[in-house]
C-alpha cells in the first residue's frame, strides 16, 4: 500500500470480514512467532476458515501490500499490522459511542459541571453547550475498559490528553503524527475573548484547540512544581487545574505576543511566559508574603 493509496481504498479493504480475518490470522502468527511469522497457504486458509478457494484467493489478492508473499507462504507487512491495530482500536467504527460519564472540574466558560462523551470518532469534554466543548482524538480502546473503573478511565484520558498537548507543542499531530504549527492565537469564536493554544494538522486536517495554560502543562518546571507537592501533573486532568482554564492567561504584550500563565500552589506562584509559537520563553517563581 503506497503513499498514494486513498483512505477510501483502505476502508474498502477492511470492510470485508474475510480480508480482516486474513490480516488478523497473519498478525496473530506474527505475535506468536515474530522471528518466523510466515503462514503456509493451506494453514492460512484453515485458520481463516473459508472453504471456497476462489473466494479466499480473491480476498487474499485484494489485500495487496498489506500482506507479502514469501516462498513458504504469507506474512503480514508492517502496514498490514498498522491496519490490524487500527481495526482493533475501534477508531474506524463511526457508530461507536461511549458515556456520558461525569468528570471532576467545571466548564471554563459557564462554570457548569462537565462530562466526557465519545461520539463521531472523538472524545468530547462538554458542559452541554457545543461552543464550550473540547474535543480530543482518542481511540475507543482507551475508554472501553472495566465499567466500574471510572477513575482509571479518567487517568488514561488525562495521560493521553497530556501527551497530546506535549506533541502539539512540538509540532507533531497527535492524531496522525503529521506536521502542525503550534501557536497561541486569538480565540476565533466571536462570543469568547482571549487566546487559545491551537494547531491545524496539514496532513489529516485535525484542528486542535486547548486553553493557553495547556501549552505549559508539559514544561519541566511545571512538572517539578507539582512533584514537590506529591502531585503528578501528567496524570491530572488539565481541565481541573485553574490556570488551564480558558481566559486565565494574562496577555503581557501583543507585538510580539507574550502570554503569562500563573500556576499557584499555596503561597507559591510559578509564572510562565509563552510566545506566539506556544514555547515557554521564561519562568519565574515567587512567594507571597
Ligand atoms: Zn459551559
Ligand atoms: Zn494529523
Amino acid at each position: 500500500m503506497g503513499a498514494d493509496s486513498s483512505p477510501t481504498e483502505m476502508f474498502e479493504l477492511v470492510s470485508n470480514e474475510t480480508r480482516v480475518a486474513i490480516l488478523r490470522a497473519l498478525a496473530e502468527a506474527f505475535r506468536e512467532s515474530p522471528t518466523d511469522p510466515v503462514v503456509a497457504y493451506s494453514d492460512l486458509r484453515e485458520r481463516v476458515g473459508v472453504r471456497d478457494k476462489g473466494n479466499f484467493n480473491y480476498h487474499l489478492d485484494r489485500l495487496g501490500d498489506l500482506v507479502s508473499r514469501e516462498s513458504e507462504g504469507y506474512v503480514v507487512s508492517s502496514v498490514g499490522l498498522a491496519v490490524v491495530s487500527a481495526v482493533a482500536s475501534g477508531s474506524l467504527d463511526p457508530e461507536w459511542t461511549w458515556g456520558p460519564t461525569d468528570v471532576p472540574g467545571e466548564c471554563s466558560f459557564c462554570g457548569d459541571s462537565l462530562e466526557l462523551r465519545y461520539e463521531n470518532g472523538h472524545l468530547l469534554l462538554t458542559c452541554g453547550v457545543d461552543d464550550h466543548a473540547l474535543l480530543f482524538p482518542v481511540s475507543p480502546t482507551l475508554l472501553d475498559g472495566d465499567a466500574d473503573a471510572t477513575r482509571d478511565v479518567l487517568e488514561r484520558v488525562a495521560v493521553t490528553v497530556y501527551q497530546q498537548t506535549l506533541q502539539l507543542g512540538h509540532g507533531v499531530c497527535p492524531e496522525c503524527q503529521g506536521a502542525v504549527t503550534p501557536e497561541i492565537a486569538p480565540e476565533p469564536k466571536s462570543d469568547q475573548d482571549g487566546y487559545y493554544f491551537h494547531g491545524d494538522c496539514r496532513d489529516c486536517g485535525f484542528q486542535y484547540g486547548f486553553p493557553v495554560g495547556a501549552a505549559a502543562l508539559s514544561n519541566p518546571e511545571v512538572i517539578a512544581f507539582y512533584s514537590e507537592a506529591g502531585v503528578d501533573v501528567r496524570t491530572t486532568p488539565f481541565w481541573t487545574l485553574e490556570w488551564c482554564h480558558a481566559g486565565h492567561e494574562t496577555i503581557v504584550s501583543e507585538e510580539p505576543l507574550r502570554a503569562r500563565v500563573d500556576v499557584r500552589r499555596g503561597s507559591e506562584t510559578l509564572s510562565l511566559t509563552l510566545d506566539s509559537a506556544a514555547g515557554v520563553v521564561s519562568t519565574e517563581r515567587s512567594v507571597a508574603d
